[in-house]
């Protein structure tokens, strides 16, 4: 699953894998839980976010390779968020073959009108949305009755500057998985297109792939 941040493509994902019981692998789930197992790994990822730096793609391919290995991965899995760069990609290839490459098209306006109209909780972290996911009373949350404000992640000159990023980083994959005739692009150009609609779109390109 390929989409800027703000695409929906971990909900996408998620949906999928309810749909075609594939599981679903996130590179971020896979690092939060070997930090939180205390293995070697994950000692090793702590090391260097405590430093600062970035966690090497060594380190995500080994992890990455061993989640693929387990049986429940035999007939397939949904992989998001990765990879994110072409070195990743080539080290991908090495492990698994990709069958096709879900790119989810959704114009910057839209992705900015979605993210800054997201709301924090400022004591419990719940996410609300003035959209589609409104408190009940405004401006307050629900759950705990703390007040709500938008981050600074959901600024639209923040979501603007993260969108540039991406495109600028996920160009050159879109052209090296164009190369190999594994991209199918799904658009999503209105706010309002329920995600039912999206989903099936995908499940049947999946299934044309087959
Ligand atoms: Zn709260």
């Amino acid at each position: 699953m390929f989409g800027p941040p703000g695409s929906g493509k971990g909900t996408y994902a998620s949906r999928l894998n309810e749909a075609l019981h594939l599981p679903h692998i996130s590179t971020g789930d896979l690092v939060r839980q070997e930090i939180k197992d205390g293995t070697e790994i994950g000692k090793e990822i702590e090391d260097y976010s405590k430093r600062g730096l970035l966690v090497p793609d060594d380190t995500i391919n080994e992890l990455l390779k061993k989640r693929i290995s387990q049986p429940d991965c035999s007939s397939g899995f949904i992989l998001d968020g990765f990879p994110r760069t072409i070195p990743q990609a080539n080290a991908l290839e090495r492990i698994a073959a990709i069958s096709v490459v879900i790119n989810l098209v959704v114009p910057d306006q839209i992705i900015i009108e979605r993210l800054s109209a997201r709301l924090t909780c400022k004591s419990c972290g719940t996410i609300y949305n003035r959209l589609f996911l409104k408190p009940k009373v405004e401006g307050i949350c629900d759950k705990c009755g703390g007040q709500l404000y938008t981050r600074d992640d959901d600024k639209p000159e923040v979501i603007q500057e993260r969108l540039n990023t991406y495109r600028k980083q996920t160009q050159p994959l879109l052209a090296y998985y164009r190369q190999r005739g594994l991209i199918e692009n799904v658009h999503n150009d209105e706010a309002g297109t329920p995600p039912e609609k999206i989903l099936k779109e995908i499940l049947k390109i999946i299934k044309a792939r087959k």
